[in-house]
């Protein structure tokens, strides 16, 4: 056995980074075990064609649909986690989402606190990821007690004038709050940042923000190339006695005071399913049986407007969204959810979806279009699982609420048409693009419905807490990755004021 750190933190991402970067300075022992490695600087980077149509980032594993087929998820192991690719979207969920939603397909639960609760760490997130932002544009922001610290991303001219038809069609365009710097990350290569991977490139991500700040302090330390196996359970049962963790090819193993768990939503359910034995059959941390349950994952389109007249010459795209749809379908009714610019999708891009159509053609088209996301909440469901059986995940992922996103894609098909697109296609993502997946280890105040506390600590095992998506209780209709952090946050200060880890 290795000598044992104080805390273990299994997983780099948004969630792992985070809450290592908030117990750096206790001075507690801190070793982070990553599954994979840093991600290199190189010429795939910013290409397109690997990125999109050659899949060089991917990673090779299969999940599997409960009836068996498998299927390529994009799901990305590096140091930093998915953040390494994300679109850097660090938005807070709205207040209502924190409050019982009814929709049109179920019912939203309520968070077991305010978002007044949270909103302290929310202003601490967008400090450490340095959020540019502005809180005064989207009549659904909720209060901030900080202005963000930097001044939006501007739009290119061509997203400028689509700013003013939007807000001549009706709508309340905002500046999306980002965690980029944008002229870093031009001077590297004139690309979109959205699903490109970040070698430090002027992203703040998992891993150029909150862990960098993390290792500055001696007391933690990252271990690359060491995925976790197993969680092992004291004697008694009431605390987790063991990490197991593959090296070059040998199983090793750590007993430290606290094991925060941090792997992503789909892989920290399978691990403490996967570490199931004679005294806990369903795995660690189960005894409500909703480890793996509750599977979100955002009904998701990208939608591409399209208008000969209109020439879209920007770089990458992605600074405005609008919520006029946000808390009901604007005429009385249900929510429907968020739309935002996607990434700038080019003629490569599309080739990827398109292959049989030739890139010049697509890039003609990408020429003259303008491209969105609109995103709708899923709702919680226990039947939509994350399974292992043997070696292989099994995602069971029930939608539910998709009649509502198909009615959120409407909408957004007349406001543009109204804008002046008269051409307006779109088309859903699905379950291999599991990117805002969470809600499989879920906090609630009752033991029975949830694995873990508000603070994120298994109810089952004293020392054991999950800080990632995987805590979310619901997906709202806002990109995941601020709530988490400002979570892991909050819960870093918890830890850190009880001194759990002496
Ligand atoms: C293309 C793309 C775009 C996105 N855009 C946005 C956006 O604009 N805004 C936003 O808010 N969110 C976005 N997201 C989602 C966001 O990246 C995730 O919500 C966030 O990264 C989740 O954090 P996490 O801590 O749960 O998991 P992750 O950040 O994924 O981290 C999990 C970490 O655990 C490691 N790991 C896994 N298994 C093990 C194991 N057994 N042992 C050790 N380590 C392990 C992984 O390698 C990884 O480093 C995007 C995601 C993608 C893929």
């Amino acid at each position: 056995m290795t000598k044992s750190p104080d805390i273990v933190i299994i997983g780099s991402g948004i969630g792992g980074a985070t809450i290592a970067a908030g117990l750096a300075a206790t001075g507690a022992e801190i070793l982070i075990l990553e599954a994979g490695d840093h991600l290199p600087d190189r010429p795939e980077n910013r290409n397109p064609r690997a990125i999109f149509q050659r899949g060089h980032f991917r990673p090779k594993e299969m999940w599997y649909e409960h009836g068996g087929s498998a299927f390529n998820p994009g799901n990305y192991y590096y140091v930093g986690g998915n953040s390494k690719f994300y679109g850097a979207v660090l938005v807070r969920y709205r207040r209502e989402d924190f409050a019982e939603m009814q929709h049109r397909e179920g019912v939203s639960p309520a968070w077991p606190f305010a978002y007044e609760e949270l909103e302290p760490w929310y202003s601490r997130a967008e400090k450490l990821f340095q959020v540019r932002g502005d809180d005064s544009q989207d009549p659904t922001e909720p209060r901030h007690s900080e202005p963000y610290a930097f001044a939006p991303v501007p739009d290119e001219p061509a997203i400028a004038k689509v700013r003013a038809r939007l807000t001549a069609a009706g709508m309340h365009p905002f500046s999306l709050p980002l965690a980029i710097d944008i002229d870093r990350w031009l001077r590297k290569a004139r690309t979109p940042w959205d699903a490109h991977p970040n070698a430090d490139d002027g992203k703040l991500d998992a891993e150029t923000a909150p862990l960098a700040k993390a290792l500055q302090h001696a007391n933690v330390r990252l271990q690359t190339n060491s995925p976790v196996v197993r969680l092992e359970a004291a004697a008694d049962g009431k605390t987790i006695h063991t990490v197991h963790y593959r090296q070059n090819g040998e199983v090793r193993s750590v007993s430290p005071k606290l094991v925060i768990l941090a792997a992503g939503a789909v892989q920290s359910a399978v691990l403490l399913l996967r570490s199931a034995d004679a005294r806990f059959p369903k795995g660690l941390a189960n005894s409500s049986d909703q480890v793996g349950r509750n599977f979100m994952n955002h009904n998701s389109s990208a939608v591409l407007a399209i208008s000969p007249s209109f020439r879209n010459d920007s770089v990458y795209q992605k600074t405005l969204g609008f919520n006029d749809f946000y808390l009901s379908d604007g005429n009385g009714g249900p929510p429907l959810g968020n739309i935002q610019l996607l990434g700038r999708i080019s003629g490569a891009i599309l080739k990827a979806n398109l292959p049989q159509v030739p890139e010049w053609l697509l890039n003609q088209i990408s020429a003259h279009a303008v491209d969105f996301y609109a995103m709708s909440e899923d709702v919680p469901h226990p039947e939509s699982r994350v399974m292992v059986d043997g070696e292989r995940i099994i995602l069971k992922w029930h939608r539910t609420n998709w009649d509502a996103h198909l009615d959120l894609v409407k909408k957004l098909k007349s406001v543009l048409n109204k804008a002046g697109f008269p051409i307006v296609l779109s088309r859903p993502f699905d379950k291999r693009t599991p990117s805002h997946q969470c809600g499989t280890v879920r906090i609630g105040k009752d033991p029975a419905t949830s694995p873990l506390d508000v603070y994120c600590r298994a109810f089952d095992h004293a020392n054991l807490f999950v800080v990632d998506a995987s805590l979310l209780p619901t997906s709202a209709a806002v990109n995941p990755a601020l709530t988490v952090a400002a979570q892991a946050l909050r819960v870093a200060d918890h830890i850190a004021s009880k001194d759990f880890a002496s």
